[in-house]
């Protein structure tokens, strides 16, 4: 289709080619080139952290942060059920169990009031995991954990540049994830950040992140670790990325507020949350969850958009419906109705960097065609 207008486009005409063709002309590709260290150095000072480790993707970062904290098996770790499987991967390899809690039907993210009635004597960490441009209400979450002595993990692979009454998201708790995938506010193609304060724990990550190599004895391990080593392409990128953070953040807000502005009317249809009492919406991506009454779901409203040209996606899918971890025989019998819900309801339409007017306008002509 000729005017089809895609789910997510990056912006790169900044600093991009400038900083990637410095990599080609010097010789530096490796992950042992100068642009690495200073991308985590101004990543971490962005996020209000004092240590940054750049590695190869989100998804890597959080295995490394949960294994940095020791997480092992026999451990409980409490997270959201609807989120990506990313953040559950190391939990369960390790032998660790996830324990989960449903969603907030208006914010979509974690309702933290179900979490202090999961805690038990096995419980060793939370997981706070931001979804689609509104932080967690972190507060009482690091209260809880506070009081039971438990180590907090924050995925912020949605957050860069949003805050929680003020405060950086990506500074909360023990240790903080980013993933810097193209339909992220800064990205570096494939990529992701570890940032934390706390200089044992950004140790303990470097060295995972190097397959555990020792300094002395380079090839005897006492640990296992990966290879999630960030190129110095990749960090060129994101520097050249992190310098227009803040207007990219201004951006994705126009762009919600534009789009809520010309979605309002439409019956059955409940739009982001524009804001709470902790944050404005920073709609990493747009949402969308239609009411059961309109008698259409995620599944055909996606398909009839893909017809009229328009690139969508599908919200996630929670972990205790997972086939792959049903398998393993986790989660049975349980039930998170909201989060259920929002899986069958829910889907993003066109949201990324490089999106126009234009197309934005497209996009809610066709998405009103779909839904009358
Ligand atoms: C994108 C994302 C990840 C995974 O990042 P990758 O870089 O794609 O591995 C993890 N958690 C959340 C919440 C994400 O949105």
């Amino acid at each position: 289709m000729s005017n089809f207008v895609p789910v997510n486009e990056p912006l790169l005409d900044g600093n991009e080619k400038k900083y990637l063709l410095e990599c080609i002309e010097t010789g530096w590709i490796s992950s042992e080139g100068p642009f690495v260290k200073e991308f985590e150095e101004k990543f971490a000072a962005r996020m209000g952290r004092k240590h940054g480790i750049a590695v190869s993707n989100g998804t890597v970062a959080i295995d490394a942060a949960v294994d940095a904290l020791g997480i092992g098996p026999g451990d409980e770790v409490i997270m959201p059920t609807f989120t990506i499987i990313s953040c559950i991967n190391q939990i369960v390899r390790c032998g660790a169990k996830p324990v989960l809690v449903d969603s907030d039907p208006l914010t979509w993210n974690m309702d933290v009031s179900q979490i202090e009635a999961k805690i038990t004597s096995r419980t060793k960490a939370i997981m706070i995991v931001h979804i689609f441009g509104l932080p967690v209400d972190v507060d009482p979450v690091l209260e809880i954990a506070e009081r039971h002595g438990l180590k907090v993990i924050e995925d912020a692979a949605e957050m860069h540049g949003q805050t929680y009454k003020g405060k950086p998201c990506g500074s909360f708790g023990d240790i903080s994830t980013f993933s810097f995938y193209p339909n992220k506010h800064v990205t570096t193609g494939e990529g992701g950040m570890i940032v934390t304060d706390d200089d044992e724990l950004a140790e303990t990550c470097r060295s995972l992140r190097n397959l555990c190599f020792q300094p002395q004895k380079r090839f005897v391990h006492e640990r296992l670790g990966w290879n999630m080593r960030m190129t110095n392409m990749q960090a060129a990128l994101g520097l050249a990325q992190l310098e227009r953070l803040d207007d990219f953040v201004l951006r994705k807000r126009e762009m919600g507020l534009r789009y809520t502005g010309m979605l309002r009317e439409i019956q059955g249809v409940q739009l982001p949350l524009p804001s709470t009492d902790y944050a404005d919406n920073i709609y990493w991506v747009y949402g969308l969850m239609l009411d059961e009454s309109m008698g259409l779901d995620a599944e055909s409203a996606m398909k009839r958009l893909a017809e009229k040209g328009v690139g969508t996606r599908p919200f996630f899918y929670p972990m205790h419906q997972q086939p792959v971890l049903r398998k393993m025989g986790l989660f049975e019998g349980e039930q998170y109705p909201v989060a259920e819900k929002m899986a069958k309801y829910g889907f993003y339409i066109p949201s990324g960097m490089a999106l126009t007017y234009e197309q934005m306008s497209a996009v809610v002509e066709r998405v009103k065609g779909v839904l009358h």
